[in-house]
C-alpha cells in the first residue's frame, strides 16, 4: 500500500519546478492527479511521465489570476476523477517578475501578486472545501516561503502574499482540525527553479557579483535547494500519518532563517 493510493489531488503550478516534483511524487506514491498551470505544454510533459509509469494525471490548464476559473476548475477536477481530498497551492509569482522598492511599486503587479498567491489559494480551499468536509478527510498544502515570516527587499507584493498566506493557513487550520482535515504551510528556502534564477540574476546584478556567487552564497548549504528536496515533505503532510500535523509552517530552507 502506498502512503497517497487513490486520492485525488489538485496541484497548482504543477508544469515545473516545486509543483512539478510534487506531482512526480504524489503519483509515485499512488495519487490520482489533476495539474494546472497556464502553460498546457509544460502539464502535458509532467502528465504524460506520470502515465507512462502507470499514474493518472489530468491537466487543466487555467490562469489563477482568473477568479472566474477557479470554482470551474475544482468542479472538472470532481467530474473526471471525484471529489479533491487533496490541495497543493503551489502556484506563485515571484517577487522576481518585478522587483521594486516600494516607492516606486507597480500597483498592478501588487494586485497580480496577491490574486495568484493569496486570493486563488483561499477561493481554491474555499472550493474544496464542502467535499472534504463530507468526507470528513481533507489536505490542504500552501507552497509559502521563508519570506512569509521575514521580508524580502524590493518585493513587497510577494513577503505580504506570503505573510498573509501563513495567516489565512493558520486560520482554516482551526476551523477545520476537527473535521479530519489538516491545512499546513511548507516554507522553502531558496529553490533551483526558474523563478529563483530570475531573482539570483537580479540580486548578483544588483550587488555586483556573479550568479554564481550569489547563489551559493544564499543559504548555509552553501548551494540552493532542488525542487526534490520539498516534495517529499509534501508527501508526507498529505499522507494518514500527518493527520496530528496542524496549522504548521514548516521550513525547508537550507538553514537560512536559523542563521537570522
Ligand atoms: P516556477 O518554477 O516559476 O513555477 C511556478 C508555477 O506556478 C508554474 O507552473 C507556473 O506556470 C505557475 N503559475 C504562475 N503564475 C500562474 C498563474 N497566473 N496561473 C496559474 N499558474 C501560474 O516557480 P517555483 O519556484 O517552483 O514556485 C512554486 C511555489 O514555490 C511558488 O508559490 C513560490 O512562491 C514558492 N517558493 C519558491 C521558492 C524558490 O526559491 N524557488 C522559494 C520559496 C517559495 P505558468 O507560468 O505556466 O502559469
Amino acid at each position: 500500500m502506498k502512503l497517497l493510493d487513490n486520492r485525488v489531488a489538485l496541484i497548482t503550478g504543477a508544469g515545473r519546478g516545486i509543483g512539478r516534483a510534487i506531482a512526480l511524487a504524489f503519483a509515485a506514491e499512488g495519487a490520482r492527479l489533476a495539474l494546472t498551470a497556464r502553460t498546457a505544454s509544460e502539464l502535458d510533459e509532467v502528465a504524460g511521465q506520470i502515465r507512462s509509469a502507470g499514474g493518472t494525471a489530468l491537466t487543466l490548464p487555467a490562469d489563477l489570476a482568473n477568479r472566474a476559473v477557479l470554482q470551474q476548475l475544482v468542479a472538472s477536477v470532481a467530474k473526471s476523477l471525484g471529489p479533491v481530498e487533496i490541495l497543493v497551492n503551489n502556484a506563485g509569482i515571484g517577487s522576481s517578475a518585478g522587483p521594486s522598492p516600494v516607492v516606486d511599486f507597480s500597483d498592478d503587479f501588487w494586485e497580480q501578486t496577491l490574486q495568484v498567491n493569496l486570493t486563488a489559494p483561499y477561493l481554491l480551499s474555499k472550493a474544496v472545501l464542502p467535499g472534504m468536509l463530507a468526507k470528513k478527510w481533507g489536505r490542504i498544502i500552501m507552497i509559502a516561503s521563508i519570506n512569509g515570516k521575514i521580508g524580502a527587499l524590493h518585493g513587497a507584493a510577494y513577503a505580504a502574499s506570503k505573510h498573509g498566506l501563513l495567516g489565512f493557513t493558520r486560520t482554516l487550520a482551526i476551523e477545520v482540525a476537527k473535521e479530519g482535515i489538516t491545512v499546513n504551510a511548507i516554507c522553502p528556502g531558496p529553490v533551483h527553479t526558474l523563478m529563483n534564477d530570475v531573482r539570483v540574476q537580479y540580486d548578483a546584478r544588483r550587488k555586483g557579483v556573479t550568479f554564481e556567487e550569489q547563489a551559493t552564497g544564499l543559504t548555509p548549504l552553501g548551494r540552493r535547494l532542488e525542487p526534490e528536496e520539498i516534495a517529499p515533505l509534501a508527501v508526507y503532510l498529505a499522507s494518514d500519518a500527518a493527520a496530528s500535523v496542524v496549522g504548521q509552517a514548516i521550513n525547508i530552507d537550507g538553514g537560512v532563517l536559523m542563521t537570522g
